[in-house]
């Protein structure tokens, strides 16, 4: 089984002492792929440096919607130049987030809808992130010119928000959550997605999935996540690792030889 883990955060402080045997374990679990999401211009070099000496790792560069407010033309610049990079592969993760409010709702669509534009001039996909924002991300991106190429990150929605964002050309990444029974509405969009629209996702170190629920979350743990998929979708582990992965390696051409 090949894996692909299509959203985490390795970069991050809470990997410092075990990053190695983390993607060692990560790798014992099949997953060969990482898209390694560096959300902050602080993270955005570093990133780089950790994809560049990780096999099957690529990068995902952009201000998350907190950082909404260090967003200029100076960082777009910046942003616009490091994303020439070979291994970025997308703009990411973007959106807007009113759940913290550390920035205000027109300050995040200001550099939300300027990185979309950004990810068109350099033909990327984008990672899309919201938190209690739905109705007004799905509203950005009906008005920006779809469709879009890119994933909704962390698809937490029922099977008619899934609807609206298969309309908009995007993919649903599906990750720990579809494992908590308190999530049915979930459950019940996973049953119906269609196959070339499905990716795969920890979030890690965040979002464990049951059993390891509250625990620091690692790629290795997507296994968790595949059996439920495959449990609900009534497909085999198998086929649900190979379409995701497929879908990985196109959209965000992931180095890796499939088939
Ligand atoms: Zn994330």
């Amino acid at each position: 089984m090949i894996l692909v883990d299509t959203h985490c955060h390795l970069d991050l402080p809470d990997f410092d002492n075990d990053r190695p045997l983390v993607i060692e374990r990560a790798r014992d679990a099949g997953v060969q792929g990482f898209v390694l999401i560096a959300f902050s211009p602080t993270r955005w070099e570093a990133a780089l440096t950790l994809a560049e000496a990780t096999p099957g790792m690529v990068v995902a560069l952009g201000i998350h919607p907190n950082e909404a407010d260090r967003y200029d033309s100076q960082v777009e610049q910046r942003l616009r130049q490091l994303a020439r990079h070979p291994l970025v592969r997308a703009i990411g993760e973007i959106g807007l987030d009113f759940h913290w409010k550390t920035t205000d709702a027109k300050t995040q669509e200001r550099a939300f809808r300027r990185q979309i534009a950004l990810a068109r001039e350099l033909n990327l996909p984008i990672v899309l992130h919201q938190r209690e924002a739905l109705h007004e991300l799905l509203a950005i991106l009906e008005d920006a010119d779809p469709p879009h190429r890119g994933v909704m990150h962390c698809f937490t929605g029922d099977p008619a928000d899934a609807a609206r964002f298969l309309e908009l050309g995007l993919h649903l990444g599906i990750g720990g959550i579809v494992t908590y029974r308190s999530a049915p509405d979930l459950r019940r969009a996973v049953q119906m997605l269609p196959a070339d629209r499905m990716l795969l996702e920890t979030d890690a170190p965040y979002l464990a999935p049951v059993p390891y629920r509250g625990r620091r979350n690692e790629p290795a743990f997507l296994r968790a996540t595949v059996a439920t998929i495959a449990e609900l979708r009534r497909q085999t582990e198998d086929e649900v690792a190979r379409a995701t992965t497929r879908n990985a390696v196109a959209l965000f051409r992931i180095p890796l030889s499939i088939e």
